[in-house]
């Protein structure tokens, strides 16, 4: 086996917590009765063509349903009581950038609805009843290797697929590489080093033929031959489980793929840390990886890539992780994209008394939530119950000067002064303490002993900045 990589600077050891769910097949959840899916979960646009009530284009009749929100007018694809299929489209992002959304179950339009989300609070989304007698759509597979680059990136762009690592940036758009860009390797991210979340192990462990599959339909779009896939080596039978795939597939297309382990630390799946990692390349501060010639897909967005193309499976369906003290029966779910939180907990024996705190996704990166009324969204990676004991609800206090969040920092950033500042009412000095450079990982407040929230200080900085950058914007003549 291959010495494991890692990245030089910064890096923590959170508790894993992942024995809660990692040797848990991925089980099929039953049909919820309604799901609620989001008009925006990726990045860009959401879809239903949003237009400011005043650019409202002549009312073109494909569109039928108008469902009017804050300064928007969203045109969809479906009427209210409009029966829907599984797998049909019926939010269109056009030409702009975004994601297609499709029904994830056969039913009836209940409407577009202002629903609690993760992070925004209240965000439209489309309601659908599920019909309790539908059946599982059936997909038949197909030669990919008989398509041409533009048939793959058009089935790929039809799917909806987004990164579905955390990210949601539109699968078809980041693999439209310029031609004067010069790519060198393809890196699949299967570190997963969140603790508690084991959905992508068990994609791997399950379905390592279809990501692998999946990575060289990506090689084939971007006209590269070389991939690596990176998986931490705390999940062995994953890596045997995508070396087997790889014996049994790549090698009669002439495709190089390897898989690399990686030594276990926080955050090696963020993709700066990644590609250094395995690459030794350092990604420039405001780069991105195409930069030093790389392009980074999650596991899970390369076996959505698979389906897409190789089944005509649109992105409906989501691979999620359910853990931690606080719920009745953790897990690994397949579930349908728009299912509510309260419908997995009560299917998973509900919540424990000593519930106290809902994270969804990671509990470093995740955001903590007040309501079971929020639906799985593309990018949802799991939800994590988390008991009394398991949390620390201690007040921050004063900034010790120990030092530690700076050792822990895999970026150079220093949060102390960030925080200290930012305190002092000197946010516009901020930048000098490599704000910019802040991936937002969570490595410095885990570290912290007086537990300062530093990720919000830095969120908070950067807020200021971007605000008072659009304010002298509009000042300018
Ligand atoms: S959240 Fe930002 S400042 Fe804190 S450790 Fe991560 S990169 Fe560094
Ligand atoms: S770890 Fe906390 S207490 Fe120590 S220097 Fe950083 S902010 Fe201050």
């Amino acid at each position: 086996m291959k010495r494991s990589a890692t990245f030089p600077r910064g890096g923590i050891h959170p508790k894993e917590e992942k024995h809660l769910t990692k040797n848990l097949p991925v089980e099929v959840m039953p049909l919820p009765a309604r799901v609620s899916l989001f008009l925006k979960q990726h990045i860009g646009e959401p879809c239903g063509f949003a237009v400011k009530k005043k650019q409202l284009p002549p009312i073109n009749e494909e569109f039928l349903f108008t469902a009017r929100h804050p300064g928007a007018i969203y045109q969809l694809l479906v009427n209210k009581k409009e029966r829907v299929s599984e797998g049909e489209l019926i939010g269109s992002i056009g030409k702009k950038l975004g994601a297609n959304l499709h029904a994830s179950v056969d039913g009836t339009v209940e409407g577009v609805m202002d629903v609690p989300h993760p992070v925004e609070g209240k965000a439209p989304a489309i309601v659908l009843a599920t019909d309790p007698e539908a059946k599982p759509a059936v997909y038949s597979s197909i030669d990919w290797t008989r398509l041409s680059r533009e048939e793959l990136v058009a089935k790929i762009t039809n799917a909806g697929i987004v990164g579905l690592g955390g990210a949601g940036f539109p699968t078809h758009a980041k693999v439209a590489i310029k031609p004067d860009v010069k790519m060198e390797t393809l890196i699949l991210n299967g570190a997963e080093c969140e603790p508690y979340l084991t959905c992508d192990h068990r994609i791997m462990v399950e379905h390592g033929d279809e990501v692998v599959e999946g990575a060289m339909i990506l090689l084939t779009v971007l006209g590269i031959d070389s991939c690596v896939i990176g998986v931490e080596d705390n999940k062995p039978d994953a890596v045997q489980a995508l070396k087997t795939a790889i014996s049994q597939n790549s090698s009669s297309l002439g495709f190089k793929i390897t898989v690399q382990p990686l030594r276990v630390k926080y955050p090696q799946g963020s993709a700066k840390q990644l590609i250094q990692s395995i690459t030794g390349k350092q990604v420039p501060e405001f780069g991105r990886s195409l930069d030093v010639g790389v392009i980074v897909q999650n596991v899970g967005t390369t076996r959505a890539v698979y389906q897409a193309v190789v089944l005509g499976k649109p992105l409906y369906e989501k691979t999620i992780t359910i853990s931690g003290r606080g719920i009745g029966r953790p897990a690994n779910l397949q579930v349908k994209i728009g299912t509510s939180l309260t419908d997995i907990v009560n299917y998973l024996g509900g919540v424990k008394p000593n519930l106290a705190r809902v994270v969804v996704g990671g509990p470093m990166m995740g955001a903590a939530v007040s309501s079971l009324d929020i639906p799985i969204t593309k990018t949802t990676s799991g939800v994590i119950f988390l008991a009394r004991d398991e949390i620390d609800t201690r007040d921050y206090g004063p900034c010790i000067r120990c030092g530690f969040c700076l050792d822990a920092c895999p970026m150079g950033v220093e949060p102390n002064m960030i925080g200290l500042y930012l305190e002092a009412g000197r946010w516009n000095e901020t930048e000098q303490f490599g704000m910019n450079a802040c991936i937002e990982c969570g490595s410095c407040a885990f570290v912290c002993p007086a537990k300062r929230p530093l990720v919000q200080f830095v969120k908070l900085a950067k807020l200021k900045h971007r605000f008072a950058q659009r304010e002298s914007k509009k000042k300018q003549p």
